[in-house]
């Protein structure tokens, strides 16, 4: 064999500059093989020593030899990214406007990125020595209905790309569709002598171990990891490389595993595809649904979307034909029929502590039944704020343009913006008013008055404040699935995805003021959000009487078409109002937009440089707005302003905030400023 010859490798490395950069590679030894673009390389960085990934070889470089310094060693043992997952990167680095190496090594776990290899090296030894998983015990997978077995077909009679939108009520059984595709491609790719791996996203790290057991019960050969936030980082180097040497069939995780590397990745499923939290909300701003679709096009794999309530981008992407949409109507399990669902109109009806007489009525008469009840109150805490009758003192948090929240276990005024936290003071800090009040009311204080209420009862209350310690939500779910709870009462947490089987009556307390935000999204999220949280009752119906579940959701506005549509479970009817709106109004998904943000000490600094941001280039095409504070505008004692962009296209958009970003960067000054593209909370 010739000796090797020396060659220049290009690296991204993990730093805000928006450039890659070269090294000289030469071999140490004669055994030492040619390095390959996808490896992880450790190299001199200023005077520290980093971790890179290899995105080319070179003959040459631009740079003169003498700054192109040596590479330190290259990490042999792990076998390189591949050429697709580095363009996924490359996608998602360009499109969200990020230096690639902020992409790419965030994204590793940090064994993989750590100056000694040793954890790494034990990492791979100990995936070596992983057989086939224990046999867990299989459940018999149930007899598909009619839509199900359609879906099924549809989605795995072809192998190439193809979007498909699985619109199911809840309880419509869409999991079971998941299962049952994968199992057919895995079966297919085996049969061919190959090997396939699925990747399934959930929205809550809480619904990842329901999934979780459903998937290892149905698939006891194979090998099953999870990824997600919570992981220790020993566990998520392991998945991440189970993943990664293509040995996990079957990947589930919340958004980050989107960047898992899959290399017999076959297809890609998006449960909840609606949920905000697929959008990563800090550093690279990205959304996960919208890089699996990318990166289910490049691979030329199928791709599914399920939900009962799509977002808008997807139902109108559906309704344009460009995704196939795929329809679960009914629910699946025998007898179980969606929810009746009725308005108790708060203007008439005068309720107590916050609970109108009929739903304390129909908990009644669950318990008595022996039956669950779940209450949903999209706020924690105790009261939203405290204030004095006297003077007019308001508990507004120093640091932020909001209010610091009563949480009365905790004995404490806490901000949720920020980390502020107060004793509750005994008296009016201007007037010295003894007589607080605590104004509106948060889970806890439903809580108190459920115990008042029904002494006898066994109440749950589900929130962030109650699942702080790891481990503790899941604890709390078991207990509910278990029936050792008559009453759950929670926020957002208790809405999504589970599968509770005794549970036929929810109560919705005080969702209108979602109704009138200045956030136009808000209405679709609160839609979802009802549809979700009533699809919770009556999914098992074991019984005639268990199947008459209901879901009562107190409101002023009983006459709002949002809530006309609910009554109605009428999403479609929902989706196409809505869309017009957007569309007169030039919203998305009709109109593409990015948003640039800045932080100040001042909010006059903040506009400042939006409004010279604005000035800065020539923007034909593209329409930018005036520069305006945020309506939270101070977080922190940081005030906060922003801009937003809009055009009717998306190239058009993309090719001005690429020279728009290089312009700003070069921008002299301190101050923080963020860009987010197709930005979801405006
Ligand atoms: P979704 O995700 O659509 O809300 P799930 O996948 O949680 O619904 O399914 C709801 C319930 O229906 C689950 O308890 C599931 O086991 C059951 N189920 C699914 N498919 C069938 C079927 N074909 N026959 C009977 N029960 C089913
Ligand atoms: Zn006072
Ligand atoms: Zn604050």
């Amino acid at each position: 064999m010739p000796p090797l010859s020396p060659c220049i490798l290009r690296l991204a490395l993990d730093t805000p500059l928006a450039i890659e950069f070269d090294y000289r590679w030469q071999p140490q030894s004669g055994d030492d093989p040619m390095p390959r673009v996808g490896q992880l390389a450790q190299v001199p960085f200023g005077r520290r020593e980093v971790i890179g990934l290899i995105v080319a070889i070179q003959a040459g470089s631009d740079y003169a030899p003498d700054k192109i310094r040596d590479i330190t060693a290259i990490r042999y043992q792990l076998p390189p990214l591949s050429a697709h997952w580095i363009a996924l990167s490359r996608f998602a680095a360009d499109y969200y406007q990020r230096p690639l190496g902020e992409v790419v090594l965030p994204c590793l776990p940090k064994n993989l990125r750590a100056l000694k290899s040793t954890a790494l090296d034990s990492a791979l030894k100990k995936i070596d020595a992983l057989g086939i998983p224990p046999q867990a015990a299989t459940t018999a997978a149930p007899d598909l209905n009619t839509d199900q077995q359609a879906a099924v077909d549809a989605i795995t009679a072809v192998s190439d790309y193809r979007v498909s939108l699985l619109f199911g009520v809840t309880g419509s059984g869409k999991t079971e569709v998941y299962l049952r595709s994968a199992e057919k491609i895995l079966e297919r790719e085996r049969q061919q002598g190959g090997h396939a791996q699925i990747l399934i996203l959930v929205p809550e790290i809480n619904l990842t171990p329901q999934l979780e057991n459903s998937v290892r019960a149905r698939f006891p050969g194979l090998h099953v990891a999870s990824l997600h936030s919570q992981l220790s980082e020993g566990e998520r180097t392991r998945s991440w490389i189970s993943a990664h040497l293509g040995q996990a069939s079957i990947v589930l995780g919340t958004r980050l595993a989107v960047l898992a590397s899959m290399p017999h990745l076959k297809l890609i499923v998006i449960d909840e595809e609606h949920d905000p939290s697929y959008k990563q909300q800090e550093g690279l701003r990205y959304s996960a649904r919208d890089l699996a679709i990318w990166r289910a096009r490049d691979l030329d794999i199928p791709v599914v979307l399920g939900s009962a309530t799509p977002s808008m981008e997807s139902w109108h992407h559906a309704d344009s034909g460009r995704y196939r949409k795929l329809v679960l109507a009914q629910r699946a399990a025998a007898q179980a029929v969606l929810p009746k669902i009725a308005l108790i109109d708060m203007e008439r009806i005068k309720a107590s502590d916050g609970l109108a007489p009929p739903l304390i009525a129909a908990i009644r008469e669950r318990l008595a039944r022996g039956e669950q009840s779940l209450l949903f109150l999209n706020r924690r805490g105790y009261a939203p704020v405290v204030n004095c009758d006297a003077c007019g003192w308001i508990s507004n948090c120093q640091r932020c343009t909001a209010f610091m929240v009563l949480h009365k276990p905790e004995r404490r005024l806490r901000c949720h913006h920020c980390s502020l936290e107060l004793r509750i003071p005994s008296s009016c800090p201007t007037c010295g008013n003894v007589d607080l009040q605590p104004l509106g009311r948060g889970t806890q204080r439903i809580e108190e008055y459920l115990h008042v209420l029904f002494p006898e009862a066994r109440v749950l209350r589900i929130d962030a404040d109650s699942t702080r310690k790891k481990g503790s939500a899941q604890a709390a779910f078991e207990t509910v699935h278990r029936g050792e709870v008559d009453i759950l009462l929670g926020t957002q947490m208790v809405a999504k995805g589970h599968d509770f089987q005794r549970l036929t009556l929810v109560g919705v307390i005080n969702p209108d003021t979602a109704l009138f935000s200045h956030d136009y999204r808000a209405g679709e999220r609160l839609f979802a959000q009802l549809m979700q949280v009533a699809g919770r009752a009556g999914r098992a119906a074991s019984s005639a009487e268990m199947s008459q579940s209901e879901v009562l959701v107190q409101t002023r506005y009983a006459q709002h078409p949002l809530y006309r549509a609910l009554l109605t479970h009428d999403f479609p009817g929902f989706a196409s109002a809505t869309l017009e709106e957007r569309r007169s109004a030039g919203l998305p998904p009709f109109v593409f937009q990015a948003l640039l943000r800045a932080e100040s000490k001042t909010l006059a600094k903040a506009l400042e440089f939006l409004q010279q941001a604005r000035d800065l280039l020539p923007h034909q095409g593209i329409v930018m707005n005036d520069p305006v504070p945020m309506t939270m505008t101070r977080v922190a004692g940081v005030e906060r302003a922003q801009l937003l962009l809009e055009s009717t296209s998306r190239s058009a958009l993309q090719s001005f905030l690429k020279s728009w970003m290089q312009a700003l960067r070069k921008q002299p000054g301190r101050l923080r400023w963020t860009l987010e593209v197709d930005p979801i909370d405006i």
